[in-house]
């Protein structure tokens, strides 16, 4: 049988049987029977508006107290529409949701696909399709022109060393593959093998680079498709790269790499893609877990959501630097300034850090006080990065959250929306 739970009861000593209650129900469920009122479970949908008019204080909410929730492994909040009512010029339901799961609520992750919202951002066609693409070569860039864009393509290194789009310098230094992250310190013990196979420097080298025309949907392309080794010096690979860069008319790149990591070599720090963009580019905006740091092993206090920052506001000041301030979980990533916005976005869960600092800067100074400031806006998108585990003083990763994936496929899309 069915059992109602409420949360508004009657203290019949203080009922007067008035019917002021009956007179306001927004669905008739309150009835006065030998001069007190009676609530009707299966009407009732706790508004709430029955408390709120009885002259005679005799409706009463019920409440816990909020240390009730440390008596349960998990706290699901199951929040009325009444909630809601109770805000004025609530335009957005998720603030308050949001609200709930800062009091230490639990979230529910629906079945529902995290990345529909990247999926949106990745097929919305771009404000203007270009006229045409050129494609210019010579023995170390490959340079993809169209009357919007300008995009240089190092063929040594398998990546973009220059991008321009509507007059708009993207980036400041060419783009890095990146397995570095500057050691926590729950990474002390691990960070010697890392050291040893040299993770903290690596180049890349590309070993041949095509080139293709093509269109799909009535949409013009040019695909640059490149075998890139990642190594440091005197030591051998640590990963192989199949890089394809599919650059569209409109400005958009879609990127696919297919990585296989030397099975001899200890697991990375992270894998990704290493940008820096003007500093001034510091308006963040992305879907994923937030508003705190997260990392695959370290996330229970953050929620998925959309969230606004800074790049200032991503930093998590420890006193010893370290790696901070990622995100993971995220679907897409928007950093922007006034005329121009680059936005990253994936069909699978990426992270991401974006800040005034390089991995290297915070490996090398001992205290946050001595930092400098890259003169960038230093955006990494990860396919993933080791756990953090709590190796400073317990144990490291578990097994599930450390990076072990020796072959894999890291597919996101870039996205240029800008002024010039
Ligand atoms: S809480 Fe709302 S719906 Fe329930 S009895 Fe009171 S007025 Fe009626
Ligand atoms: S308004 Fe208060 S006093 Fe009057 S009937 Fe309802 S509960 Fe009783």
């Amino acid at each position: 049988m069915e059992e109602y739970v409420h949360s508004v009861t009657l203290d019949s000593d203080a009922c007067r049987g008035c019917i002021t209650c009956v007179k306001r129900c927004p669905t008739e469920a309150i009835r006065v029977r030998n001069g007190k009122a009676r609530i009707l479970k299966e009407r009732c949908i706790d508004c709430g508006e029955c408390i709120r008019v009885c002259p005679h204080h005799a409706k009463r909410a019920v409440t816990d107290h909020l240390a009730e929730m440390e008596r349960y492994r998990y706290t699901i909040a199951l929040p009325a529409p009444a909630l809601y009512g109770q805000f004025n010029n609530l335009d957005d339901a998720e603030v308050v949701l949001a609200g709930l799961l800062e009091m230490g609520f639990d979230e529910v992750e629906l079945t529902e696909d995290q990345c529909a919202p990247a999926r949106k951002l990745l097929d919305m066609p771009m404000e203007r399709e270009g006229s045409g693409l050129t494609v210019r070569e010579d023995d170390h860039y490959l340079t993809v022109v169209s009357e919007k864009f300008c995009y240089t393509y190092d063929k040594l290194k398998g990546l973009f060393s220059r991008m321009v789009n509507a007059n708009q310098n993207l980036l400041e230094h060419p783009m890095e593959y990146n397995v570095w992250r500057a050691p926590t310190d729950n990474d002390r013990n691990i960070r010697s093998i890392w050291e040893e196979c040299h993770y903290e420097r690596p180049a890349a080298r590309a070993y041949g680079t095509s080139c293709e025309n093509g269109e799909k949907d009535g949409r013009k392309y040019v695909e640059i498709a490149s075998d890139v080794s990642l190594s440091s010096v005197y030591k051998q690979r640590i990963v192989d790269i199949r890089a394809a860069w599919r650059v569209w008319a409109d400005g958009s790149v879609d990127v696919r790499l297919d990585v296989k990591k030397d099975p001899k070599l200890p697991r990375l720090p992270r894998f990704g893609v290493r940008m820096m963009l003007p500093q001034d580019m510091r308006q963040v905006e992305y879907y994923g877990l937030g508003p705190m740091e997260s990392y695959a092993d370290k996330r229970r206090a953050s929620y998925h959501g959309r969230f606004t920052e800074t790049v200032d506001s991503l930093f998590e000041d420890y006193i010893r630097p370290q790696e901070n301030g990622s995100h993971c979980d995220v679907s897409f990533v928007e950093l922007s300034r006034e005329n121009v916005k680059l936005s990253v976005a994936a069909e699978k869960p990426f992270s991401f850090n974006a800040s005034r600092y390089t991995q290297e800067e915070l490996t090398e100074k001992a205290h946050n006080f001595e930092l400098v400031p890259s003169g960038h806006t230093v955006l990494c998108i990860d396919y993933t990065q080791d756990g953090i585990g709590s190796n400073s003083c317990g144990p490291g990763p578990e097994k599930q959250y450390q990076f072990l994936e020796e072959e894999f496929t890291f597919a996101f899309g870039i996205r240029v929306e800008g002024q010039a």
